[in-house]
Order: C-alpha cells, then sequence, then structure tokens
C-alpha cells in the first residue's frame, strides 16, 4: 500500500506482478490524469515506448546491477523528462544490486534530480539497505493468483449497503474519516471488489463500484485528498443509490 513519491520500493515475491504494478504506476506518473488509460502517454506507457519510462535492467553478462549501470542512471535521470511532468526510472531485482551499485543509487535518492520517480523492485524488504529502505516509500505488492484480503470493515460497509440501511452505511463509513491511507487504500479495494463481484446481477452495484473505485484509484496515485474528504463524499454517493 502508499502513495507515490518520488522514491518507491515495490515489495513482493511474485516477479509478474511486481512488473505489472511498476508499468501500472509509471503510467499513472506520465499521465496527467493520473493514468486514464485512454491519453497517448497512457498509450505509450502501455505499449512500453513511453519515452519517459526507463527500465534500468543489468548489463548483459553481469549476474547483478554493477555500479557502473547505476552511475549511467545519474545523467539520464537529470535530463528533463521529454513528453511528461516527470520521467519515471522503473529498477528491477534492485535488491540484487552490488553494494557498490546500491551505494551510489543511496545518493540519487538523498539528492533526486527534479521531476524524476523511482521504483525499485524486490522481493523482500529485509534485502534493501536500511539507508535506501528509509527514503523509500514502501508499497507492498500481493501475488497476482492471490485475491488480496477483504478488511472486515468493508463487509461491514457492503452489508449495510445490501441491507439499504443509508444510516448503517454512513456509520460503518464514517469510522474512516480520520484514517490514514494505508488503512483507507485497502477499504477501499475490498469495498470495490465486494461491489464488483455482485454488479453481474444488479446495476446499483456496478454504480457502486465506480464510485468506490475513483477515490481507491486517486489514493493510488497519490492525489491529496484527505480521508474526510473521501469518505464524505463515498457517504453521499452511495446513499443516494440507496434512496
Ligand atoms: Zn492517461
Amino acid at each position: 500500500m502508499g502513495i507515490v513519491t518520488h522514491a518507491n520500493l515495490l515489495i513482493g515475491e511474485d516477479q509478474n506482478a511486481l512488473t505489472k504494478r511498476a508499468h501500472e504506476l509509471a503510467a499513472g506518473v506520465v499521465c496527467v490524469h493520473g493514468g486514464c488509460g485512454r491519453c497517448e502517454n497512457c498509450r505509450k506507457a502501455r505499449l512500453l515506448i513511453h519515452p519517459d519510462i526507463t527500465v534500468v535492467e543489468r548489463d548483459p553478462g553481469d549476474a547483478h546491477l554493477s555500479v557502473e549501470r547505476i552511475r549511467r542512471v545519474i545523467p539520464e535521470a537529470n535530463i528533463m523528462p521529454t513528453e511528461s511532468e516527470r520521467a519515471v526510472f522503473i529498477v528491477p531485482n534492485a535488491d540484487k544490486m552490488t553494494t557498490q551499485a546500491a551505494n551510489t543509487f543511496l545518493k540519487l535518492l538523498e539528492e533526486p534530480p527534479l521531476r524524476v520517480v523511482f521504483f525499485l523492485l524486490g522481493a523482500r524488504k529485509k534485502d534493501f539497505l536500511q539507508t535506501i529502505l528509509s527514503r523509500c516509500n514502501v508499497i507492498e505488492v500481493s501475488d497476482s493468483g492471490k485475491p488480496p484480503e477483504i478488511p472486515e470493515a468493508a463487509e461491514a460497509i457492503f452489508a449495510a449497503f445490501m441491507r439499504r440501511d443509508a444510516i448503517g452505511t454512513a456509520n460503518e463509513l464514517l469510522k474512516f474519516e480520520k484514517a490514514k491511507r494505508e488503512v483507507l487504500e485497502p477499504l477501499l479495494n475490498g469495498l470495490y471488489a465486494l461491489f464488483a463481484k455482485q454488479a453481474a446481477t444488479d446495476v446499483r452495484f456496478a454504480s457502486a463500484a465506480k464510485i468506490t473505485a475513483e477515490p481507491a484509484s486517486q489514493l493510488r496515485i497519490g492525489l491529496n485528498f484527505g480521508a474526510g474528504h473521501i469518505i464524505g463524499t463515498l457517504m453521499v454517493r452511495l446513499n443516494r443509490l440507496i434512496m
């Protein structure tokens, strides 16, 4: 969970899920709408041909990301993005950098170039230098095959909505008006999953799913909305569906 800042660490055992998530988040950075899926930036990001998204792979023949490879990132990262507001560097297997490479990368994180967002990918947090960890926003990525756990609170909101209980829905939601993003994001994702599952049988749930997906994606791309605002809007819009 977590929002995108200039330095992000994506942690997960599933390499494919990590790569997929990194490219989704990268699209969210280069698109002015936060990853609308329709614009030219999104299209290029999806096709992996966006000039402002760079994947830092190890050099051929190297077992790990070498210090030479990381050194070459420094001038690249200091060039202004060409088609977007910000450039993105995705570093797969960042947990397998040589120590020297990691220390060189650390300097980059300590004095980050303007308009650059880094995504470091790795299996386990413990494989990263503490100094790198402390500078990164950590985003846990669950295995692609495993459905994410749905928080109990999401079930409670869903149950109240199912009963067409507007006050109950509001009360359950209001417990989160001061929640941190780390709590809010899984809540919204869980609620979305529940609504989406029902949407096949009842159109009301399709609207509810849509209403819930919106703030969830805003949170994902790091737009600066407070929990109070998100919960308040959600409450009004969901209750409109119940009434
Ligand atoms: Zn877009």
